[in-house]
């Protein structure tokens, strides 16, 4: 027992540089809202799988702009680190079926006076804005800053590129599930609701990602250059 809450003896971990894991990979064809450099038309998203490692700035994670018919040479086996920090940012293989919504900005970004507004209108029309119409929930390029769910947001702009001080935008978010109860109504068109039971991985969660406690991580790239390092943020 005493082996066992030791732990592993950190020195008998192999050591030197992990490889980043892949995490997503999107093409500007399937993706037309998403924009790229002039001389780029595949974004590729990695990163080191630790929880202590995704937030912030940092070289462990990456964003990489490419142009697709230079991408010639793929390895059959994406190279593995000895030990991860987290299995649940280990993406599950999964093709992605993008999809255009209009989403609308979170309560946090408004006006006092027109969330109040806002507020009384879904009670009239049985809709909730939260839940229905702002912050597409799932896996998504551009949208608008998702809500912080479990803090405020820092008082300085936690959001500025660290690189160049330029602001940055949304560029892709990673939840821990395409939809919730709340957002059900996003639920794409024929992925059925499924109780939380096996076989997994299911419609709610094909990616088997799951960030930290259930929270989204979003990515935010710099607006004066996309190849600044990325600022990740958790919401
Ligand atoms: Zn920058």
């Amino acid at each position: 027992m005493e082996r066992i809450h030791a732990g592993h003896a950190p020195q008998l971990l192999p050591t030197g540089p992990h490889p980043l894991m892949p995490v997503a990979q999107l093409y500007a064809r399937d993706v037309p809202d998403m924009t790229c450099p002039q001389d780029a038309d595949l974004l590729q998203v990695l990163w080191c799988p630790f929880d202590d490692a995704i937030e912030g700035c940092s070289e462990a994670v990456q964003v990489r702009w490419r142009r697709a018919a230079d991408v010639t040479d793929i390895l059959v086996a994406a190279p593995e680190p000895a030990y991860i920090g987290n299995d649940d940012l280990i993406p599950t293989p999964c093709v992605v079926h993008p999809e255009q919504v209009r989403e609308y900005p979170s309560a946090d970004e408004l006006e006092e006076e027109l969330w109040r507004r806002l507020y009384r209108w879904e009670d009239e029309i049985g809709l909730s804005y939260r839940g229905d119409l702002s912050g597409a929930p799932g896996w998504k390029v551009g949208g608008w800053a998702a809500p912080f769910t479990f803090r405020e947001p820092d008082e300085e702009d936690e959001r500025r590129c660290p690189t160049c001080q330029a602001p940055t935008s949304p560029l892709l978010t990673v939840p821990s599930g395409e939809w919730d109860g709340e957002s059900g109504s996003w639920r794409p068109a024929g992925d059925e609701p499924e109780a939380d039971a096996p076989p997994y991985p299911g419609n709610v969660n094909p990616t088997q990602v799951t960030v930290s406690r259930g929270y989204t991580l979003q990515f935010y790239g710099c607006t004066s250059d996309p190849r600044h390092l990325p600022v990740t943020v958790m919401q």
